[in-house]
């Protein structure tokens, strides 16, 4: 009669990992699916990260390194993140992780005492609320608004929600799901709210080279942020690197160093050979050249499935400016169907058996904010070709 630990129903998941079982399943028993369930890329890693690769196993780099990863992968992300976020950095500003996620659980285990509170975006990456409860911490959700011309932040409401427990504010720029790309003036005024508040600012810029016709912006260059913002860098989704597990944390000396302490705890150091690859990946200009490649097919994606979903009745979507991502407003759709908000799950379900397209709504996304009332799904066209995705619109029609 052995017990878990009670805590463990304080910790979250990524349910699109089940749907991907689910579309995998059908695949299976011969069934057509059209995957747009989940953010992996169905491109190859460039030939020269590859290459690196093969070279640092052949040199016999397959024992431990040093917890924060290997002197030349700290310098290379020093420099192309300095070079990029016009914020000056060194190596020792830099923790090497597998991966961009576990960038997440470990800064705010260094920064949160229980009870404080974090603001997080919702809906978005369902890791954050998954971390702050798990680590004692209060889920204070915030909501995007859907525009004419997109998603944006009320900044007024995202005001009121700071309070004297507040500790850590967390930003995704550029944004999963809803594809929200910060303006200029969004930018200036959380950062000058991060500043008048004095909380930490996680900000996830997994998506950062995703970005089609806008220049990448980050807050850590606004005046006051250096000091509080801790960057989640990871190599997954510019290079098609996700089963790689590659990242980084980008920020202050102390707080750095604190997440070392859990990478020490925890998985010793990011796997050695791999780290050499992702040296080449920012500093080999062939890199940065097949990245930007990977980003104009993405591109001519978005520009194919735009239209394609617009065609079909009820359905309503953005043409955003960055990440992979749609998220798509089916409340007329599923009003037909006589379904609303509380059916999100019966609809997804419904549409993968009658067609194989294979999505994931609203509910992946964390946990709702009140006076949400309209249906969302999102589709991911980074694992898909144009043409198959817009014949996948054709057969939901
Ligand atoms: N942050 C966001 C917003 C994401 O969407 C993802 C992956 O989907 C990650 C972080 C983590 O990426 P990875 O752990 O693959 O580097």
């Amino acid at each position: 009669n052995l017990q878990l630990s009670s805590s463990l129903g304080k910790l979250g998941t990524e349910t699109a990992y089940a749907v991907a079982l689910e579309a995998k399943a059908l695949i299976a028993e011969g069934k057509k699916v059209y995957p747009m369930h989940i953010g992996d890329l169905n491109f190859s890693t460039p030939a020269c990260i590859k290459d690196a690769a093969r070279k640092a196993l052949d040199d016999g780099k397959t024992g431990y390194c040093p917890a924060a990863g290997i002197p030349p992968l700290r310098e290379a992300l020093a420099k192309h993140i300095s070079s990029t976020r016009g914020v000056s950095y060194g190596p020792n500003n830099v923790s090497v992780q597998p991966g961009g996620k576990p960038v997440i659980g470990k800064f705010l285990a260094a920064v949160l005492e229980e009870g404080d509170e974090v603001l997080y975006p919702s809906p978005g990456y369902p890791i954050y609320e998954s971390q702050i409860s798990y680590l004692g911490g209060k889920c204070v959700p915030y909501g995007f608004v859907d525009g004419p011309d997109g998603f944006s932040l009320d900044l007024d409401a995202l005001e009121a929600k700071f309070s004297d427990k507040t500790k850590v504010l967390i930003f995704n720029n550029y944004a999963n799901p809803v594809g929200y790309a910060a303006s200029e003036e969004e930018l200036e005024r959380l950062a000058r709210m991060a500043v008048a508040h004095n909380v930490w600012v996680l900000s996830d810029e997994a998506y950062w080279n995703v970005v089609y016709d806008i220049e990448a912006k980050s807050i850590a260059s606004q005046p006051g942020m250096a000091e509080r913002t801790v960057i989640l860098f990871t190599c997954s989704k510019s290079w098609a690197m996700t089963g790689w597990r590659c990242g980084a944390a980008i920020g202050p000396e102390s707080v750095i160093k604190a997440i070392t302490k859990f990478n020490t705890n925890a998985e010793a150091c990011t796997t050695h050979f791999v780290q050499y690859a992702a040296a080449e990946a920012l500093s080999n200009p062939a890199a940065m050249e097949d990245c930007r490649a990977i980003v104009a097919t993405l591109k001519e994606r978005r520009d194919a499935l735009v239209p394609a979903i617009n065609a079909i009745p009820g359905w309503k979507c953005h043409m955003p400016t960055s990440t992979f991502y749609l998220f798509i407003n089916v409340t007329e759709a599923m009003a037909k169907m006589g379904m609303g908000v509380a059916d999100l799950e019966a609809f997804r379900q419904r549409i993968l058996a009658d067609t194989g397209v294979s999505f994931t709504t609203r509910e992946h996304f964390g946990r709702t904010i009140d006076g949400e009332s309209d249906c969302y799904i999102r589709f991911a066209y980074s694992g898909i070709d144009a043409d198959v995705a817009v014949e996948a619109c054709g057969v939901l029609k």
